[in-house]
C-alpha cells in the first residue's frame, strides 16, 4: 500500500470510530460530500441537523451498501425498484419508497417514505460496510448553501470542526436524482422526479418501459411529498446572478444588478439571500464547460472558488444553445443558487 492509500485507510478507521460513537463525519461520495451519521443513533441524526443548521422538515437520504440493505430500510420493494437498482446502483439515483419501521421519523421528517441510495464511491462503501448499518448523509454544507465536492470544502464549511475523509474531488459533482416510486395497484405505478440529477428521466424511462407493468410520470409534485425543495438553495457567499439575455451589454447588466439586488428580501423560505454590501462594480463571470457532465463536476468548486476571490458579484450568462437533458439538472442548481435571475 502506498503512503496516500495508508493515510486514507487511517482516516477511514478514525471516521468509523467516530460514527460508532454516535458522531458525524464528512464522507466522500461520487455526487457531493455527505455529513454522515448512523441511522440507528438519534444522537447522530440530531447532530447532522444541528451541524448543518438544517430545519427538521427536510428529510435525509439513507446510504446503503447493497440492494439487500436497501430492502431492509423499505416496507415495500417493487419490480420497479429492483430494475432501477440493478440498472443504476451503485450510483447517483435515490429511490423514495415506503419506509420500514426501523427508519425514524427524524430521518424522514415525519414522512411515511424514505430516500435510499447506494453510492458509487469506494470510501463511502467501505465506511458503510465497516459501521455495519446504513448512514444518513445529507450534503455536508450549512442549510441552503453550496454543496461541497472536495474534502477542503467540508473543512471550510464547518471551520475544521468535522472530521472528513479525503476521497478527492467528486466525479459527478451535483446531488443525486431523487425518484419517487408510488405503487397504485398490482403492476401499476406512478413515478415522479423530485430532484433532477445525473441519472436522467429518459434513462429511467428506458429501464421501466421494458418491464411488464403499467406506469405513468407525474410532473406536478405535491409539496408535502417533497419537502426541502426551496426556491433558493446551493447559494454561494457572494451575490450570484444568472443572466438569461446573452446579448445584454455589460454596462446595462451592472445598472440592472444594482437596481434589482437592493430590492431583494433578506430571506426566502428560511434561506438567507446574499445581498451586496455596497454598489456592484467588479463582476466575475462563471465559465462552465460546454460538456454538461464536466460542467456539473466543476460547478460547486467554481462557485466556492469565486466566493473566496470576493468579487462584488458573480454572473453566469446563459447561452441559448444548452439543450441536452443534463443541462436541466444544472440549471436547477444554477437558478436556485442565484440571488437574482435577469432576462
Ligand atoms: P440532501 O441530502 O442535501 O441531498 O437533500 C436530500 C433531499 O432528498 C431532501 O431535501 C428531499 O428533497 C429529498 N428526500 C429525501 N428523503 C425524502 C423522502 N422521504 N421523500 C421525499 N423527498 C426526500
Ligand atoms: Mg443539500
Amino acid at each position: 500500500m502506498n503512503e496516500r492509500a495508508l493515510e486514507i485507510q487511517k482516516q477511514i478507521v478514525l471516521a468509523v470510530e467516530h460514527l460508532k460513537a454516535d458522531d458525524v463525519v464528512g464522507m466522500p461520495t461520487e455526487t457531493v460530500y455527505g455529513l454522515a451519521g448512523r441511522i440507528d443513533s438519534e444522537v447522530a441524526i440530531k447532530k447532522i441537523f444541528s451541524t448543518k443548521e438544517r430545519p427538521f422538515f427536510d428529510p435525509l437520504i439513507v446510504h446503503v451498501n447493497s440492494i439487500e440493505q436497501a430492502k431492509s430500510c423499505a416496507s415495500e420493494w417493487s419490480e420497479v425498484s429492483q430494475a432501477l437498482a440493478q440498472a443504476f446502483w451503485p450510483g447517483p439515483l435515490t429511490l423514495v419508497l415506503p419506509k420500514a419501521d426501523k427508519i425514524s421519523d427524524l430521518i424522514t421528517s415525519g414522512l411515511t417514505t424514505v430516500g435510499l441510495r447506494w453510492p458509487n464511491h469506494p470510501i463511502a462503501q467501505e465506511m458503510i460496510e465497516r459501521v455495519g448499518v446504513p448512514l444518513a448523509a445529507p450534503s455536508a454544507n450549512k442549510f441552503g448553501r453550496t454543496s461541497p465536492t472536495k474534502a477542503q470544502h467540508v473543512k471550510d464549511e464547518f471551520s475544521n470542526e468535522v472530521l472528513v475523509v479525503d476521497g478527492d474531488a467528486c466525479s459527478i459533482g451535483i446531488e443525486s436524482t431523487v425518484l419517487h416510486i408510488k405503487t397504485m395497484a398490482l403492476k401499476k405505478y406512478q413515478l415522479s422526479i423530485l430532484r433532477q440529477g445525473a441519472i436522467l428521466k429518459s434513462q429511467i424511462d428506458l429501464v421501466v418501459s421494458k418491464l411488464n407493468i403499467d406506469y405513468s410520470w407525474i410532473e406536478s409534485i405535491d409539496k408535502k411529498e417533497s419537502p426541502g425543495h426551496m426556491k433558493h438553495h446551493y447559494m454561494p457567499s457572494i451575490p450570484f446572478v444568472v443572466c438569461r439575455n446573452s446579448q445584454m451589454k455589460l454596462s446595462e447588466l451592472v445598472v440592472r444588478l444594482n437596481q434589482k439586488l437592493q430590492e431583494l428580501p433578506d430571506e426566502v423560505e428560511g434561506v438567507k439571500i446574499i445581498k451586496p454590501k455596497a454598489e456592484i462594480k467588479k463582476i466575475e463571470f462563471l465559465r462552465l464547460s460546454k460538456d454538461p457532465t464536466q460542467a456539473a463536476r466543476e460547478l460547486y468548486a467554481q462557485l466556492r472558488a469565486a466566493s473566496l476571490r470576493n468579487p462584488d458579484a458573480l454572473c453566469f450568462i446563459q447561452g441559448p444553445d444548452l439543450h441536452q437533458e443534463m443541462w436541466q439538472s444544472l440549471f436547477d442548481r444554477l437558478y436556485k443558487a442565484a440571488s437574482l435571475i435577469i432576462d
